[in-house]
C-alpha cells in the first residue's frame, strides 16, 4: 500500500468484461447498456504479481496481450449493496494489468467454452500498490498504457459503461463481497500484443503507476 509496508490480504480477483464502449467494439461485441448487464470472470489469486516484476512469456499462445485497468479494492463486507451505499465498501484503488492469451480467449469465446485458458494465466494479474481512498468513488481520471514508451491505450474513467457504484451493486447480487476482493474494472480500447523483451508502463490519474517486463518464454 502506498507509503506503507503493509500488504492487503487478497481474497478474490474479479474482472469486468467489456466495460468501455470503444474496447467492446474493437472486440466485435458492442454493448447496449439498456439491454445488457455487466459480466465477470475470475482469476486464481495466485496469478497475482506485483508491479515492476518480470514475467515469463506464457506457454501455448502467440498473442499475449495487455489490458490496462483500474483496480478497485474492497475493504468492507457487502451483499446486495445499493448503488447509493456502494462507497462504504471501497478501501482504495490500484493500477492493474489483465494479461490475456487473446488467441485462446477468442477461440473459447467463439466456441462457447470457458475463458480460463485465455484469462487465468499464471502471473497474469498484475497489480500496483494500493492507494488507500476509503469511501471515495472515482468518476474520472486519465488511464493510459505504453509499451516501450509508445502510448497504446489512453482513455478516461468517465467512459466506464458500468461505473464503480453500479459494479459494486451488481457484483454484490451474486457474491458476498469481502475485504481483500479486488475488482479489475475493465480495459479501454487499444489492447494489443507484447513480445519478450517488452516493457509495459501505465498510470491512472490520482491512483498511481504500474510496470511489467515481459521476459523469455517459460
Ligand atoms: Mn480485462
Amino acid at each position: 500500500m502506498r507509503g506503507q509496508s503493509e500488504r492487503l490480504p487478497v481474497n478474490r480477483l474479479f474482472f469486468v468484461g467489456r466495460n468501455y464502449h470503444a474496447h467492446a467494439v474493437e472486440m466485435g461485441r458492442p454493448v447496449d447498456k439498456t439491454s445488457a448487464r455487466p459480466f465477470y470472470f475470475t482469476k486464481t489469486p495466485s496469478t497475482l504479481v506485483a508491479s515492476g516484476a518480470t514475467v515469463a512469456y506464457p506457454p501455448e499462445t502467440s498473442n499475449y496481450q495487455f489490458e490496462m485497468e483500474l483496480v478497485l479494492a474492497i475493504g468492507a463486507p457487502g451483499f446486495r449493496v445499493k448503488a447509493e451505499a456502494a462507497h462504504q465498501l471501497i478501501y482504495g484503488y490500484a493500477c492493474g494489468l489483465d494479461m490475456t492469451r487473446r488467441d485462446l480467449q477468442l477461440v473459447a469465446r467463439d466456441q462457447g467454452r470457458p475463458w480460463d485458458l485465455g484469462k487465468d494465466v499464471e502471473e497474469s494479474s498484475v497489480c500496483s500498490e494500493i492507494m488507500p481512498m476509503p469511501g471515495v468513488v472515482l468518476e474520472q481520471g486519465e488511464i493510459e498504457l505504453s509499451v516501450n514508451g509508445q502510448v497504446k491505450q489512453k482513455s478516461d474513467l468517465n467512459k466506464l459503461i458500468w461505473n464503480i457504484r453500479e459494479l459494486i451493486a451488481d457484483l454484490s447480487l451474486f457474491y458476498h463481497l469481502q475485504p481483500g476482493d479486488l475488482i479489475y474494472t475493465g480495459t479501454p480500447e487499444g489492447v494489443g500484443p507484447v513480445v519478450s523483451g517488452d516493457r509495459i508502463t501505465g498510470h491512472v490519474e490520482g491512483v498511481g503507476e504500474i510496470a511489467l517486463n515481459v521476459g523469455p518464454a517459460a
